[in-house]
């Protein structure tokens, strides 16, 4: 290792059980730091980074069913996996079913319940009704699909049994504080991830063009395409609509980004911080992790003296993303709040998974993109720090070494001191898109 970057490494993580601190009234329990967990991988990495509760979907009836998803066995050992680090675990059942499709989420929801999950999120009146008639006993927090935007719909959720509603992004701290105060059921928020241009999957656009159905959780995200116009006597005549020479984005919001703001999320009773994300790969989620879990226990450690660091905005700036917004938070977005420019920031590319030492010694990597000896790398973990460095060298699982290994690889890398599993390895692109 050639250059050891010196950064203050934040207060080390601690365990989802010494985190959790259930019973106390709203405004003096911890908040909770809700992460996405798409599949296996991405739950082992989420609890990994500092996620105090994971949300994933099983096989059906959860959006996002691009995500990869949870079998009933695989549903099992994740929740097991939870609970033995003291994370919890939420089931995604946000989709909006038909009367066709009653029975088989009935049957779904008999096959769940055997397993310990935490909480089922939930998005339908009747998949509401059918969970409290069926399953009392299991936790409901209502998804953001249901669209709770005033204290008034919060409060008509508590009536019916509801734990916890995920406020829409369009409300604003003043609206999330009164709806706080009015109320006396749990309240959730998300705080990083993509923004929807119409109220949180509420769209046919993605159903209408691409045939995948924005409620059922396969939207396509065609508001972040290109647009122009046809006249309808003149078909395959397209006249721009040119914002500039990129092209024309109507719907393309910029990503949501609250980390300056979680002080004020937090004074004002929102006891859930939620990461969007179910899609995105596990350099993001770790990414997006690690910074909010420091930046929530520094704060809650010391409020007085609480200061953002500068680098937690660098290393979030360093996933992908499409720029940054405080979205609705702090007032209607403004144009600056769009982006005009359809290229996603992505000025960083994950390039290995850390699994641990290798038996002959050294450090064993899965190869996640095409790695090269001479590489200008940065190792992460669970701290807001990184470690720089050049590959010197790389040996294949047979000791030969490697001049380039490939996506899928498995490799050795020697000297690499300090790197534990789940660190990741990144490189900076040669020219940032
Ligand atoms: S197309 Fe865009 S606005 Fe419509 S549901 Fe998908 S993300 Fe939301």
């Amino acid at each position: 290792m050639d250059e050891a970057v010196t950064r203050e490494a934040g207060p080390a993580t601690a365990t989802g059980e010494a985190r959790r601190e259930t019973g106390a009234p709203r405004h003096k329990a911890k908040p909770e730091l809700l992460a996405p967990a798409g599949n296996m991988e991405k739950l082992k990495v989420a609890i990994r980074y500092g996620a105090d509760a994971v949300y994933l979907g099983g096989k059906a009836f959860g959006l996002r069913n691009l995500a990869g998803n949870f079998t009933l066995p695989e549903l099992s050992e994740a929740v097991q996996y939870a609970h033995d680090r003291g994370v919890k675990v939420y089931l995604t059942v946000n989709a909006f079913a038909d009367n066709l499709e009653l029975a088989e989420l009935e049957r779904y929801l008999e096959e769940t319940a055997p397993i310990p999950l935490d909480a089922y999120i939930a998005a339908d009146p009747g998949v509401v009704d059918l969970i409290r008639e069926r399953f009392p006993e299991r936790d409901i927090h209502l998804s953001t699909q249901a669209n709770t935007t005033n204290w008034r719909s919060a409060r008509f959720w508590q009536s019916q049994g509801v734990k916890r509603v995920n406020l829409a992004r369009e409300m604003s701290l003043e609206q999330m504080r009164e709806t706080a105060a009015r109320c006396d059921i749990e309240l959730e928020a998300f705080v990083h991830g993509a923004m929807c241009i119409s109220y949180s999957g509420r769209c046919l656009l993605s159903g209408a063009m691409t045939g995948r159905d924005a409620n059922k959780g396969e939207c396509t995200q065609p508001c972040r395409w290109n647009y122009a116009i046809v006249e309808e006597s003149r078909p395959g005549e397209y006249f721009p609509i040119r914002e500039d020479e990129t092209g024309t984005f109507i719907f393309n919001s910029k990503d949501l980004c609250l980390i300056e703001q979680l002080p004020e999320l937090v004074r004002a009773g929102v006891g859930s911080l939620k990461i969007e994300g179910r899609m995105k790969g596990i350099y993001y989620a770790a990414s997006v992790i690690r910074i909010y879990r420091q930046a929530l226990d520094s704060y809650w450690e010391d409020p007085e003296s609480y200061r953002l660091k500068p680098e937690w905005l660098e290393e979030l700036s360093k996933v992908s993303h499409r720029g940054y917004t405080t979205g609705f938070l702090l007032g209607k977005p403004r144009d600056v709040d769009h982006e005009y420019l359809s290229c996603y920031v992505r000025n960083f590319e994950f390039v290995a998974l850390v699994e641990g030492e290798a038996n002959s010694g050294g450090t064993a990597v899965a190869v996640r993109n095409r790695l090269q000896v001479g590489d200008v790398l940065e190792l992460i973990g669970q701290g807001s720090s990184f470690t720089r460095f050049t590959l010197q060298q790389m040996l294949d699982e047979n000791g030969v070494p490697l001049k380039v290994a490939h996506p899928n690889q498995r490799v050795v890398l020697p000297g690499l001191a300090g790197a534990g599993e789940f660190d990741l390895i990144r490189r900076e692109k040669a020219t940032p898109r």
